[in-house]
């Protein structure tokens, strides 16, 4: 067998570093807010793995609802069929989410949650008559997961081109985070008129023809990006007045991240349909979800005739083991208050985050609740100096997400105090030595 840190023994094309042909940082457990590395290297996590162990590593209450759903019954189908953990869990769901988004469909993956959302929009259209709306508004800057659907409405350029074909009929809005905005704390000032672009796609298409507009609340795999104040709300406004439905793609603001239950929460901006994954099952189950408002449930149900036709939902979809390791989250969540907790400590977080700036190479930072992105000045090819620094952070004891030269960080919601400063100072150290 090959040697496990042989790079061309590594199939899974993501796992390695490409750019410069580097091999993984490798990690071998995980307990609370660390991980180890198979040599035992203590490792703080500053990333909730990929945002999205929200509650902490090695949740004994997760590990015994799993263990005990499967003593009793390990698998039962989604289709004509159903197990009652799966409708509390729904009813639970429905109960935390803001406005009526109060029904779900369980899938396994943002990705996954990502095209069963488009393909929901588009089924609701038709079923009311408005066959002609196929078309997609996504965001530049956004990201939608690795779907065909995901990556169409998603706002990576390269992934989109390297893919070939797409989704057809897909436009994006412009990026948000202006210049004017460098350095700012929590929502940017600046840019809420850039949501009046989708007037102009509006113009150019024709609502009758416009399914859906897609977005993250904040942007967080391209560098983290929160949106200015007032955006959301307009494109609320804007979908209404022309009937295009709203998606929030909240994989990974939902659960706790920003401070609230979910960003709809933060920025007081109900959409018509949620995704969500990560935080769901605090990555230890695969899991994501739909949500849909009532109506949009409702036009899906009221259908065509046929509609033994329609089919969506995986073999997967409603895991028991998935909805088991949910409702213990959900317990967590309720029961430790973490989302209260991250509100409460983001102010800290942001102090501490924003004491960073004026290191060198420094060039922006953002926060939003438990998260932020610090932009690095590039240093040669994209990615040079943001690789850098993730290997920096990584061996002086810290994970760190890198996005282009960006660095994004989003620890658990468990996170004390002193050990945000554990993070802070080691971001600043990482800095300095990737100069
Ligand atoms: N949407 C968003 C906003 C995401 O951040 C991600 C994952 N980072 C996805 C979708 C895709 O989720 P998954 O990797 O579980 O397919």
């Amino acid at each position: 067998a090959p040697a496990a840190n042989n790079l061309e023994a590594f199939f899974m094309p993501f796992t390695a570093n490409r750019q410069f042909k580097k091999n993984p940082r490798m990690l071998a457990r995980a307990k609370g807010v660390h991980y180890w590395t198979p040599e035992g290297r203590k490792i703080i996590d500053g990333t909730a793995g990929l945002w999205c162990v929200n509650a902490g590593h090695g949740r004994e209450e997760i590990k015994a609802a799993i263990a005990k759903q499967l003593d009793e019954m390990d698998y039962a189908p989604s289709f004509q069929m159903g197990h009652p953990k799966a409708f509390e869990l729904a009813a639970r769901h429905a109960a935390l989410l803001p406005g009526d988004l109060n029904h779900a469909f369980y899938c396994n993956s943002g990705s996954e949650a990502v095209d069963s959302a488009l393909k929901i929009a588009l089924a609701y259209h038709r079923a009311n008559g408005q066959g002609t709306r196929t078309r997609f508004v996504g965001r530049e800057r956004g990201y939608h997961g690795v779907g065909f659907g995901g990556i169409s409405v998603g706002g990576m350029v390269n992934n989109r081109k390297w893919f070939g074909a797409m989704l057809p009929g897909v436009d994006h809005l412009p990026h948000t985070h202006l210049p004017e905005n460098a350095f700012s704390k929590g929502e940017p000032e600046k840019g809420a008129h850039l949501a009046d672009a989708l007037e102009g796609i509006v113009g150019l298409h024709d609502a009758s023809n416009i399914a859906a507009v897609i977005v993250e609340p904040c942007a967080g795999s391209t560098g983290f990006l929160p949106p200015p104040k007032g955006y959301l709300k307009r494109l609320r406004e804007i979908c209404d007045k022309h009937g295009i439905l709203l998606i929030f793609d909240e994989v990974i603001t939902g659960f706790g991240r920003l401070g609230t239950s979910f960003a709809a929460e933060k920025f007081g901006v109900i959409p018509d349909l949620m995704t969500v994954a990560k935080g769901i099952s605090n990555a230890t189950v695969p899991m994501g979800g739909v949500f849909v408002r009532k109506n949009v449930f409702d036009g899906l149900m009221n259908g065509p005739e046929n509609a033994i036709d329609l089919f969506h939902g995986y073999t997967y979809s409603a895991h028991p083991l998935a909805c088991a390791a949910a409702s213990a989250v959900l317990d967590i969540y309720r029961d430790e208050e973490l989302f209260a907790r991250a509100a409460e400590l983001s102010p800290y977080w942001e102090e501490g985050i924003h004491s960073l700036k004026g290191l060198p190479n420094v060039t922006d930072i953002r926060n939003l609740g438990m998260a932020c992105g610090i932009d690095l000045a590039p240093e040669g090819p994209v990615g040079t100096r943001g690789y850098k620094a993730f290997a920096k952070a990584f061996e002086l004891g810290l994970m760190v997400r890198q996005s282009g030269d960006a660095i994004a960080m989003s620890p658990p919601l468990v996170i004390e105090k002193a050990q945000i400063d554990e993070i802070v100072d080691i971001t600043a150290k990482t800095i300095k030595e990737v100069a």
